[in-house]
């Protein structure tokens, strides 16, 4: 692997910010922003991060935005995914208001709700 990576939003060049400009006297160009990879990895690893391929998450969600089309084809989804889990019911004590024609009145009501114990 390179140790630069050149942004991958194809519209990066024709973003005006003081630094893409490059060039000499009346031959100035924006240019992509050239990425330094792993300049987010702080744990020294070799773990990949989007942000070396994309400068910032402008560029990153302009590049979404243009082929989400051929990435949703690409990594299609045809069914849900299930996770495994337990799940416990508990019953609680819980409030509703109700209106009473010239206040709301707070009344008590035993309500329940799923808590997720774990992954089976
Ligand atoms: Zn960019």
């Amino acid at each position: 692997m390179s140790d630069y990576n050149w942004c991958h939003n194809p519209s990066c060049h024709e973003i005006e910010t003081q630094s893409r400009v490059r060039g000499t006297g009346d031959n100035k160009v924006l240019r992509t922003i050239k990425i330094k990879v792993g300049r987010y990895n702080y744990n020294n690893d070799n773990t990949p991060n989007i942000y070396d391929y994309f400068c910032n998450q402008n560029c990153l969600h302009q590049f979404l935005q243009k082929f989400c089309v051929e990435i949703a084809n690409t990594y299609s989804v045809k069914q849900p995914s299930e996770t495994p889990i337990k799940v416990k019911t508990e019953k609680y004590e819980s409030y509703r208001y109700r209106w009473s024609g010239n206040e709301h009145i707070r009344e008590p009501y035993q309500a329940t709700r799923k808590i997720i114990e774990n992954k089976a």
